[in-house]
């Protein structure tokens, strides 16, 4: 049995979290099988969160690595804390379900421990993906997303998932949720991007006075390569002053941007499927900031976003256009 040195947080549904996850999109041209051998390795370094989606195409791999680390002893199904999400096509009530269940056969799991909307842009049914063929046009579908969050409700009391949360929600929209009459269950989560950059102080301050999870997408500055992102933004990894903190530490600009995420209270993600990136990833449980270090890295803050979807902007629930 590897030893887990993950800290977890308790969520308002009373499900712990791990504060640090792997993340396991990668873009189209990366082979599927990197996500299965990458969440191996992770799973051998100490990584218990795993956060995936239908949108990434390769939950089938992701999931036979889980499986393969519980049959060869290396964890058990309850160590470890899968995130799947739902695609902006599966809005309507009757479709998510269905959905979370193609989920659950896609990775031969019975229930995964957090199944979150994905965004809070409908799509009609039928067009699966955004980025392929149909290449920047989106067919905005008229849902109630608090009909949507009903419909998770139910996923969870049918126990194919233990926690439901949201993500690349503003405030606006999680109080629409909140503020639903007859809520049953809370979001425990808004994953949102967070990072150095962008550092979501109002948004943190917000969801922690309602006892929901800050989860950090593209903590480490996301992929340069990716679709969605602007080639041109400054490289986070680069940022001199992450640079003096790390060489102050003798650790790296990644381990101190997962770090500062962690001592704020927010639950951080980190993609990586390099092996030696894995493992340094993981290897931020043994050193801390000062509250100085803290206060220098709040202050590169830019507001800088790179996971910007411009081809949601029409949409009338596109989150970006509210300050937060
Ligand atoms: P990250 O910001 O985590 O960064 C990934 C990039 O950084 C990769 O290119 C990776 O390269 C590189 N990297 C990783 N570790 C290090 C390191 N220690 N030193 C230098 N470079 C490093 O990327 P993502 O945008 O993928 O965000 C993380 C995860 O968040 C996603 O994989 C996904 O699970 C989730 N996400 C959720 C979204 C949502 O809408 N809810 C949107 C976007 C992401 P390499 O692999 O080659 O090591």
């Amino acid at each position: 049995m590897a030893p887990s040195r993950t800290l977890k947080v308790t969520m308002n549904d009373g499900n712990t979290i791990p504060v640090l996850g792997l993340g396991t999109y990668a873009p189209r041209s990366v082979p599927k099988s990197e996500g299965e051998r990458a969440t191996k390795v992770a799973i051998e370094v100490g990584f218990r969160h795993i956060d995936g989606a239908f949108l990434y195409e390769n939950e089938k791999e992701v999931g036979q690595a889980i499986r393969a680390k519980i049959a060869d002893g290396t964890v058990t199904r309850e160590d470890i804390f899968y995130t799947g999400k739902l695609w902006n096509t599966f809005h309507r009530p009757e479709l998510v379900r269905p959905s979370l269940e193609e989920t659950l056969k896609s990775l031969q799991l019975d229930y995964i421990d957090l199944y979150i909307i994905h965004w809070p842009v409908s799509f009609k049914p039928g067009k699966k993906m955004f980025l392929t063929d149909e290449n920047l046009k989106f067919i905005s579908d008229t849902v109630d997303l608090r009909d949507t969050w009903e419909a998770m409700e139910k996923c969870k009391d049918a126990g194919l998932v233990k926690s439901i949360g949201v993500s690349n929600f503003n405030r606006r929209q999680l109080e629409m949720i909140l503020n639903k009459p007859g809520l049953k269950y809370k979001p425990v989560c808004n994953q949102v991007e967070c990072h150095p950059y962008l550092n979501q102080s109002k948004l943190l301050e917000f969801c922690k006075s309602k006892d929901i999870i800050l989860v950090a997408y593209s903590s480490l500055g996301s992929h340069r390569e990716a679709e969605w992102t602007d080639q041109k933004s400054p490289i986070l990894l680069e940022d001199p002053v992450l640079g003096a903190i790390a060489k102050k530490h003798n650790r790296t600009p990644a381990q101190v941007i997962l770090r500062y995420q962690i001592q704020r209270g927010v639950v951080v993600l980190a993609k990586s499927f390099t092996e030696k990136r894995i493992k340094e990833n993981f290897e931020v449980f043994e050193f801390q900031l000062t509250l100085e270090d803290m206060k220098d890295i709040d202050g590169i803050n830019k507001n800088l976003r790179y996971v910007i979807f411009d081809q949601f902007k029409e949409h009338p629930n596109y989150p970006f256009k509210d300050e937060y």
